[in-house]
Order: C-alpha cells, then sequence, then structure tokens
C-alpha cells in the first residue's frame, strides 16, 4: 500500500503536470484524493469510501481533510500489515494501536476488538469519515457480547437486591 503523504508538487493548483494519482487507475476519482477507490455506485466511477457517499459540493473539503488526516491514513496502513504480519518485535495490531493511541484512549481496540481486526478496522475507518466530515455521527464501539452483557446486569439487580435488605 502506497503512503498517503500529500505532496504539494503534484497538486493541480500548483501547475499543469497532472498529479501522478491520475494515471494510477486504483485511485478514488475525486480530484487529488490520496486513497485507493474501492466503492462504484450505479456503475460510475470509482471512489474511496469517503467520498461515495458525500454530496459532491463537499468532495474538496473532504479531500483537503483526508490530506490533513495522511497520519491516520498511515496508522490505518501500518495496523494492517500488522495484523497480516508482526513487526521484529513480534507485536500485532493490538500493541501497535493501544501505542498509537495513548493520548486518545477511546480509539483503542476495547476487549471486544481484540482479535476481531475487521471490527476495530470498521471503527478506524468510521472515525476517520467522521473526522474528516464525511459523516455525521461519531462511531462508538459495538457493545460487548451479550453473555456479557447479561452477566453484568445480573451481577447489577444482585447489588440492588442486596443494598435493598
Ligand atoms: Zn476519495
Amino acid at each position: 500500500m502506497k503512503r498517503a503523504v500529500f505532496d504539494p508538487t503534484q497538486d493541480m493548483g500548483q501547475g499543469n503536470q497532472p498529479a501522478i494519482a491520475y494515471g494510477d487507475k486504483s485511485r478514488c476519482h475525486a480530484d487529488n484524493c490520496p486513497c485507493r477507490g474501492t466503492v462504484s455506485l450505479g456503475g460510475g466511477p470509482f471512489l474511496c469510501a469517503y467520498h461515495a457517499w458525500a454530496d459532491g459540493r463537499e468532495w474538496g473539503r473532504i479531500t483537503k481533510a483526508l490530506h490533513e488526516h495522511a497520519w491516520f491514513l498511515e496508522f490505518i496502513a501500518e495496523a494492517t500489515r500488522l495484523h497480516l504480519y508482526p513487526d521484529r518485535k513480534g507485536r500485532y495490531w493490538e500493541a501497535r494501536a493501544r501505542e498509537f493511541w495513548t493520548e486518545q484512549p477511546d480509539m483503542q481496540p476495547t476487549p471486544r476488538e481484540c482479535g476481531k481486526w475487521p471490527e476495530y478496522l470498521t471503527r478506524l475507518r468510521q472515525e476517520l469519515a467522521y473526522r474528516v466530515g464525511a459523516r455525521k455521527d461519531r462511531p462508538v464501539p459495538l457493545a460487548p457480547e451479550p453473555a456479557k452483557q447479561a452477566q453484568a446486569k445480573r451481577a447489577v439487580v444482585r447489588e440492588v437486591e442486596e443494598a435493598m435488605q
């Protein structure tokens, strides 16, 4: 996967040379978008998940925000690699994600998400969509497993019953 770093010399606004991205057919169709195009709606051109469902008038703003969040895209790419192969220290994506999001613990994988890369990846992508303005609501991690939920509920009921005695 290519590193998603914004190169102003490749910006259409900086000259008449087309951006390298235009020669790469796997790129999102939105001008200068750093992402791959993976979604084609109604047989249209391939767009990334951030542009695909957004109003066309928002595209420029979303592209700019995606470049500002290149670090986030790089983290997703890095964690994806670690999901497939541990690094030299034997770390997988869970450890790297905890380290990466030290300052934002709510972005670290929850106990439920550990070992469930697709679920965590979905939340990362939804979070990025929210941060770049392509999604209205901030995603929340999925609730704990129903069994654990039921167990927790029983514990609360027991506590209340005990308190009432
Ligand atoms: Zn895009």
